[in-house]
C-alpha cells in the first residue's frame, strides 16, 4: 500500500475526487496531476491497493508471492493509430514501466500454436508486460506525476452515496464519512448501474438519485446505455506450487500462457492457464474460468476443498502428456478469486457521454466503446481522452 495513505476525517474537501483505483483512474490521475499542480485531489478505492481488475494478490498466508489474479498483461491494437494512446504507451516504455511481452503462448487443443490465439481479443496487436507486478504498475503510474505528494489515497473505502448541490459533490462512504469536491470522476460504473442496488442494498442507482431524470440529457443517455450493459463473471484459481515445482523443459521467461480451444475449455472448464515465475524462483499458476455452469456450481456448492481437488485433477489430466508442464501433487496451496464482473459485455457506452460540464462529473473505464472495450486498452484510452476533455473544459472557465 502506498505511503501517503490518509486516514479519513469527516470534513475532507477537494478540487477533484476520483472514485476507484483501477488502471483507468491511475492514468487519469497521473495526467491530471501533470497539468494541475496546485489542485487538491483524492482517490477512493474499496480494495487494499491500486490496480482493480489488473491488480496483484499478496497475502499473509502465502508470503512472498505476487500473483496477478486479474489481467496478467495487456494488449494494444490501436488499429486507428490513435496518437494519445500511442504516445502514452511509448511514455510507459521509456519510463521502463512496461516491456514487450515475448512470453510463450501455447494453444492447447490443436497443432497450430499461435494462429488460433491471435483471434482472441486478449492477444491481438502488441502485448505488454508490467516491469513489476500489475498492481505496482498502477502505483508507478500515479507516483510518476505525484512528485509533490498532491494526491490523497483512501483505501478500504466504499462510496455508497452521491449528492450534488450548487457547490459541488458530497460523497458518502460506507463508514459514514463525507467527502466534498468541486468535480468528480467515476472510473467504475458500479454507482451508475443497476447491479449497485443488490451490491449496496439500496433502492435507487446512486447517480440517478443525485441527478434526477430530465436534468441532463447526456446523463440520461449514459444511464440508458449502462442499463443494457452486462458483465462476464470469472473465477481465478491461484496455485502456490511447492518449493521444487518446475517446468520439465528449461523455459526461463517470467510468463507462459496456455490457451484452451473451445472443446478443451468445455471439458476442463479452464479458459487460460498462466504460469508466473516469482522473484524467489517459485512458479505460480493462475487458472481463469468463465464457464457459467462451473461458476454457478462453485457459488451454490460453497465447498472450496471440493473445487480445489477438482482443479488439481483437471490440471493433471489436461497436462498429462505435456512436454513442458509437470503434474501437481495436490498438496500445493490454492486460493480462489471470484470476479462478479470481470469484463463488461454487450452494450458499450459512447465516448461522447464521458463528461457532464453541467454536473461537473466525468467517467472513464473499460466500459466505453472502442476496440479496447472490456480490456486495459479501453481503460487507458478512455482515461486519456477524458483528461483532454477535462483540460479543455477547465481552460475555458
Ligand atoms: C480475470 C480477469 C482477466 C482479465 N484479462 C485481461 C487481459 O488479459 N487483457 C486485458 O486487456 N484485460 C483483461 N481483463 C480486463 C481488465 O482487467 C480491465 O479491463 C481493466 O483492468 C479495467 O480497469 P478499470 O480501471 O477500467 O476498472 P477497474 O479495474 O474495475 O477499476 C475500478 C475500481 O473501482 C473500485 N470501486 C468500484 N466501486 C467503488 C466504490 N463505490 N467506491 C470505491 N471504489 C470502488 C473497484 O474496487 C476497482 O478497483 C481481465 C479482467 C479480469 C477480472
Amino acid at each position: 500500500m502506498p505511503d501517503n495513505l490518509k486516514i479519513m476525517k469527516s470534513d475532507f474537501s477537494y478540487d477533484l475526487l476520483i472514485i476507484g483505483g483501477g488502471i483507468s483512474a491511475c492514468v487519469f490521475a497521473s495526467k491530471y496531476l501533470q497539468n494541475n499542480i496546485s489542485k487538491k485531489i483524492a482517490l477512493i478505492e474499496i480494495g487494499r491497493g491500486l490496480g482493480g481488475r489488473s491488480s496483484t494478490r499478496t497475502s499473509k498466508r502465502f508470503k512472498g508471492w505476487k500473483l496477478n489474479h486479474g489481467a496478467p498483461n495487456f494488449n494494444i491494437s490501436n488499429s486507428k493509430d490513435n496518437l494519445l494512446l500511442k504516445n502514452y504507451i511509448n511514455e510507459l516504455l521509456v519510463n521502463k514501466f512496461i516491456k514487450i511481452d515475448d512470453s510463450e503462448l501455447i494453444s492447447l487443443g490443436d497443432e497450430k500454436k499461435l494462429e488460433s490465439i491471435k483471434k482472441s481479443n486478449f492477444y491481438c496487436g502488441d502485448s505488454y508486460l508490467s516491469s513489476f507486478s500489475m498492481g505496482e504498475l498502477s502505483q508507478k503510474i500515479i507516483e510518476l506525476s505525484n512528485l509533490r505528494d498532491k494526491i490523497d489515497l483512501f483505501f478500504g473505502t466504499l462510496i455508497v452515496d452521491l449528492k450534488f448541490n450548487n457547490n459541488g459533490w458530497i460523497l458518502t462512504s460506507n463508514k459514514g464519512d463525507e467527502l466534498r469536491s468541486k468535480y468528480i470522476i467515476c472510473s467504475t460504473n458500479l454507482l451508475l448501474h443497476k447491479r449497485s442496488l443488490k451490491i449496496l442494498n439500496i433502492n435507487q442507482i446512486p447517480l440517478r438519485k443525485a441527478i434526477p431524470k430530465n436534468k441532463d440529457k447526456n446523463i440520461d443517455l449514459l444511464l440508458n446505455f449502462l442499463d443494457k450493459q452486462s458483465f462476464i463473471p470469472r473465477l481465478t484459481f491461484l496455485i502456490y506450487t511447492n518449493e521444487k515445482y518446475r517446468y520439465k523443459d528449461f523455459y526461463s521467461k517470467k510468463y507462459r500462457y496456455f490457451y484452451l480451444n473451445k472443446s478443451l475449455e468445455d471439458k476442463y472448464k479452464f479458459e487460460r492457464v498462466i504460469f508466473q515465475l516469482q522473484e524467489n524462483n517459485k512458479l505460480g499458476i493462475v487458472i481463469h474460468t468463465k464457464n457459467k455452469d462451473f461458476i454457478n456450481s462453485y457459488i451454490n456448492r460453497r465447498d472450496e476443498e471440493f473445487f480445489k481437488q477438482l482443479i488439481f485433477a483437471n490440471f493433471n489430466e489436461l497436462f498429462s502428456n505435456n512436454n513442458s508442464v509437470n503434474q501437481l501433487t495436490c498438496n500445493e496451496g490454492i486460493s480462489i478469486m471470484k470476479w462478479r464482473a470481470s469484463q463488461p459485455s454487450g452494450c458499450a457506452v459512447p465516448l461522447s457521454l464521458q463528461l457532464s460540464k453541467k454536473y461537473r462529473i466525468g467517467f472513464c473505464g473499460d466500459w466505453f466503446e472502442g476496440e479496447g472495450f472490456g480490456r486495459i486498452e479501453g481503460s487507458i484510452l478512455s482515461a486519456l481522452i477524458l483528461e483532454e476533455k477535462f483540460k479543455n473544459h477547465l481552460n475555458k472557465i
